[in-house]
This record gives C-alpha cells, sequence and structure tokens, in this order.
C-alpha cells in the first residue's frame, strides 16, 4: 500500500501542472496550409510567445482565446509556413534601396527617366550610382550607351548595373573619373566596350572593367552599411520573406548583424555564410560556428565557394564549348588544391559548405571535390555526421551528374527566376541538348534530393510571388516559354511550396525548428491575398503578402 501511495506521488510529480491554454495570438478563418503531411489544412493557429501551440479548427482554437489574446480574423487569407529565400545578399537588396533602383524600368525611356529624376535632386558633381536594369525585354534589346545618359546627366558621374552584376553603364564624366578613354586598354577579365567606328569607349564596362570607374566612388560608410541591412530587412519582411539564406560576405557582415539584433533594429531570421577559401573561411573555422543566437534569429555556420562565373558573360564553366562562341567554354574560379584542405577541415570541424556553380563543368567538378573529401573524412570523424553541403544555382547539370546529388547527399539550391529570365538567351548559349538537366527542378526532386529554392536577390528581384510563379509556371512573366525548354520541369504546386518552406529549413538544419506550420514549431508564418496553391498561375504575380510573422510577432501588417 504505501509502495503504491509512493509510487502515485512518484507520478503525479512527473505530470506537469496543467498551464493556462490562453494564447498570445489566435488566427482564426484563415486557408491554412501547414506543409505538415499529417494534417495539411487548418483554419487555425494560437501562438505563444515564439511558438506555435495549437493548429486546427476554428471551434477548437476558441480555447486558446484568454482575456488577453489577441485574435486576429483572416477574413479568408492564406496562410502558408514563413517563406524562406535561400540565397540571398541582403546587403545588395538593401544598397539597391538606396541608390536608384532600377529593376522595373520598362525601356530605355523609361530608364532614362528614372536617372534624370534622381540627378535633378542631387548635387552638381556627386555621383548617381544604381543597379537593376535589364535590357533584354527593351525594344530593342540593346545596352544603353554614355550618351544616353549623358543626355539626362550631363554634370553628374553616373553609373548604373545591370541586374547581373557582370556590366555596368557609365556617362561620360564618370568614365573621365575613372581615366578611361580610346586608348585604355581592357583589364585582365574585364572588357571596355568600345564604339566600332569611333573607337570611343560607348559607356558598358563588363566585369572587372567596372572598376576602374567603382574605385573613383567615395566607399561606403558604417552609417550606410548599416541602413542598407535594415532596409533589405525591411523589404524582405514586407514580401513576406521569413528568413533569408546570406550567401556569401565577410565577418563585416557578421559583427553589423549582431549589433542590429542587439539593438533590436532587425527581425528577420538570417542564415549567414562567409567566402572561402580565405581569411573569412578560415576564422570560421577556427572560432566555429554561430547556431540559434538572438532567439534563434541568426545562424552562422557556413563557407560559400564560387567555383565559376555566370552564364549571361559566359563565364560559367560548361564541359564543352559555348553554342554560340566556340573558342570559349567558361573557367573555373576556384583551384582544386586550394579547396581541398578547407573542405577537409570543414567536414571535421562541421562547418557547412555551400558552393556557387552554374556551368555543368563547375557543377562535376564541386561534386567531385565534395565527394572526395566526404570519402576523406568517414562520418565518426565529423562534427556533423549529415554535412548538408550545397550546390548553389545548379543551373546547367549534365544527366549523368543529376542522381550524384542525392547519392552523396549534397542539396541543390536553386532560384525559378533564373531559368525564366535565361530563357531567352541560355538555349542560344548551351544548344538545346544541353538544355536536359539545365534547371531540372523536376529530375532533381524525383532523384531523391530536396531543392532550397530562393532568388538570388539583387541579381533577381527577389520577390516570393515571382519565385513561386517561375517554379509552377516555367514560363517568362508574360507567359513565353521557348523551344526545347522541357515544361515536364515545372514543379507542382505542394513541391513549388516546401522549396520556400521545409526545404531550405532542412538546408538549414532547421526542419524540426521551422518550415511548416506544426504545435512545437517557430511561429513563422506568410500570409498572402490569394490561394496561391489553386489560383491560375498568372494571378501569383498579383498576389500580395498581408502580413508576416516572424517568432510569434507580426511584424508587417499591409494595409
Ligand atoms: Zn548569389
Amino acid at each position: 500500500m504505501r509502495l503504491i501511495l509512493v509510487v502515485t506521488a512518484l507520478l503525479l510529480a512527473l505530470i506537469p501542472i496543467p498551464q493556462s491554454t490562453s494564447a498570445d495570438i489566435v488566427f482564426k478563418n484563415g486557408n491554412v496550409y501547414t506543409v505538415d503531411s499529417k494534417a495539411e489544412r487548418a483554419q487555425a493557429i494560437a501562438v505563444t510567445k515564439d511558438r506555435i501551440v495549437f493548429v486546427g479548427s476554428n471551434a477548437d482554437a476558441q480555447k486558446f482565446v484568454g482575456s488577453k489574446t489577441r485574435v486576429v480574423d483572416l477574413k479568408g487569407a492564406t496562410v502558408l509556413p514563413g517563406f524562406t529565400d535561400a540565397h540571398q545578399h541582403l546587403s545588395g537588396v538593401g544598397f539597391r534601396e538606396m541608390t536608384l533602383n532600377l529593376e522595373d524600368a520598362t525601356s530605355l525611356q523609361d530608364f532614362l527617366a528614372k536617372v534624370k529624376a534622381r540627378v535633378d535632386q542631387t548635387k552638381p558633381g556627386a555621383w548617381v550610382t544604381g543597379r537593376g536594369w535589364i535590357e533584354t525585354h527593351w525594344k530593342p534589346p540593346v545596352f544603353p550607351t554614355r550618351s544616353d545618359l549623358d543626355s539626362v546627366a550631363p554634370n553628374n558621374p553616373v553609373i548604373l548595373t545591370r541586374a547581373d552584376g557582370h556590366g555596368s553603364v557609365a556617362n561620360s564624366a564618370a568614365l573621365n573619373l575613372g581615366g578611361i578613354d580610346k586608348n585604355t586598354p581592357n583589364p585582365f577579365g574585364g572588357e571596355i566596350s568600345k564604339d566600332k567606328q569611333s573607337g570611343e569607349p560607348n559607356g558598358m564596362l563588363l566585369d572587372t572593367a567596372q572598376g576602374l570607374v567603382r574605385r573613383r566612388i567615395p566607399p561606403t560608410s558604417p552609417e550606410e552599411a548599416e541602413r542598407a541591412v535594415v532596409l533589405g530587412v525591411k523589404r524582405n519582411i514586407e514580401l513576406g520573406w521569413t528568413q533569408v539564406q546570406d550567401a556569401g560576405g565577410s565577418y563585416n557582415d557578421v559583427e553589423l548583424f549582431k549589433k542590429l539584433y542587439t539593438e533590436g533594429k532587425i527581425k528577420l531570421r538570417i542564415y549567414k555564410a562567409v567566402h572561402g577559401p580565405g581569411p573569412s573561411a578560415t576564422r570560421l573555422l577556427n572560432e566555429g560556428a554561430i547556431i540559434g543566437a538572438f532567439d534563434n534569429r541568426f545562424t552562422f555556420r557556413t563557407i560559400k565557394v564560387v567555383s565559376d562565373g555566370a552564364l549571361g558573360s559566359r563565364g560559367a564553366a560548361l564541359l564543352g564549348p559555348y553554342s554560340d562562341k566556340e573558342d570559349t567554354s567558361g573557367f573555373l574560379t576556384v583551384k582544386a588544391e586550394d579547396l581541398r584542405p578547407m573542405l577537409v577541415d570543414a567536414l571535421r570541424k562541421g562547418i557547412q559548405v555551400e558552393t556557387h556553380a552554374i556551368g555543368d563543368r563547375a557543377n562535376r567538378f564541386i561534386l567531385d571535390e565534395y565527394e572526395a573529401a566526404f570519402k576523406a573524412v568517414p562520418t565518426a570523424e565529423r562534427k556533423v555526421a549529415d554535412p548538408r553541403w550545397r550546390v548553389e544555382h545548379a543551373q546547367i547539370v549534365n544527366p549523368e551528374d543529376i542522381p550524384r546529388f542525392a547519392k552523396l547527399g549534397v542539396i541543390p539550391s536553386m532560384q525559378p527566376s533564373h531559368a525564366i529570365g535565361d530563357l531567352h538567351f541560355a538555349p542560344r548559349r548551351v544548344g538545346i541538348p544541353r538544355l536536359k538537366g539545365s534547371y531540372a527542378w523536376v529530375s532533381l526532386i524525383k532523384s531523391g534530393v530536396v531543392i532550397a529554392g530562393g532568388s538570388d536577390a539583387p541579381v533577381e528581384r527577389g520577390e516570393p510571388m515571382i519565385e513561386f510563379y517561375a517554379a509552377v509556371a516555367r514560363k517568362d512573366q508574360k507567359g513565353f516559354s521557348g523551344e526545347g525548354w522541357h515544361p515536364e520541369e515545372a514543379v507542382s504546386r505542394a513541391d513549388a511550396l516546401k522549396m520556400f518552406t521545409l526545404w531550405p529549413a532542412y538546408a538549414a538544419f532547421e526542419e524540426k525548428l521551422r518550415g511548416s506550420i506544426e504545435v512545437g514549431k517557430l511561429a513563422d508564418l506568410t500570409i498572402l491575398s490569394a490561394d496561391i496553391m489553386m489560383i491560375p498561375a498568372p494571378e501569383i504575380l498579383k498576389t500580395r503578402c498581408v502580413m508576416t510573422v516572424i517568432n510569434g510577432e507580426i511584424v508587417y501588417e499591409g494595409s
């Protein structure tokens, strides 16, 4: 008898005292897609502090409503797990906001009108810089020139970078400051475009040639760098991103992010990488990762490697020559002997590696290098057994290499908007046969991997609705797709949703913490004006973010 009493007392001690069930916020009347296979749809979500405490029906949510609970009537809005941009350059997005943002210039006239408006607000002699223009939709689709810019900016130096960062147009004042005239030779790795008749520079500077002018621009101040991050975060939150995975940079970013979190100036989650091989990567390997700092908002555990260039400028490393320029097959931008010791060290120390690889040669190269490192460091000698290394872009992959991602446990991190922008020139660059294996989302998913979906902003616009549309439509924003563009590689809506929620969480070792709407997970929600799982694809582009929730806090509410 006494034993029974003791046992009963012990058992009672193990049962937690029932807590008050009232939640901080109850969202009701939502059209909820949970990305939880056990219960895919719901109407209501209750949140206490940073966690989801209930997912289910409006009626059952009622018991979480107490006197202090904020009840948010969503009036049928669509609720998704908080969206993640698995590949973005956060400061670059902010600087695009601070300088002249030309991403929506629809024609040369429109572009020049935007430049003129900015010049009119700028003191004579002061620099005007900007980024984001893409001429491929202009009529005709040709680069702007120095004389175009001179007509609206006679007294200010102006340099405006194309969206992909691989070219800029400068006016005469900027070219003069850069010391560029008809006699200036091309620098290594770059080109000063010149008029065929006069031999004078026409204003376009490609790759490293941009540096001749850029180094004359006064350097960024710490205040400007801080403002860029704050503005980038603001834009991301308003678009519905709850985490960005910042693809590269240095310890300067790490220190700045820590400062801004400490001061309460940013609330977006950031999953950070720094470039390597080099001093930042070495420091990360020595000092170790930062995981889940600032209430799970900040994690820093990744080295970003760049293994080739871009397809637009024919810098992507291909296995064979470019179809529209037979004398080149692009180039690798990292040496195996520099990479190998770092990969082995990273594996031992539990540091993730993500590598930019666009061309099929770069993709094969990095899969080979990853495979060699995995063989060199057996699981027992690794700090993290399943290292979840990633390939950023994985754009042109030889079909033979597609199954290797799953076999090696390597995650492709891909940006659907690249495919719908590149479809205007990629068929010329690589030829129709090589398009099999290019932007091959469905083939990769079928092979057994998850794809971490991202935008690569500011290379692309960085809008979740453009990325989601691109993934499911695989057509440009006007509905066009060309010959050989493999429509069967367009993903299902269910998979597209995972590409921006659960799968990038997995690619960040956070699938138990976030990425779906489940009890116990962090309360990150992206709430939209329309049901992107049901509406016709073109309407996805008109869909707006109406509310963003990060860590249980409503950080953005649209009008
Ligand atoms: Zn990038």
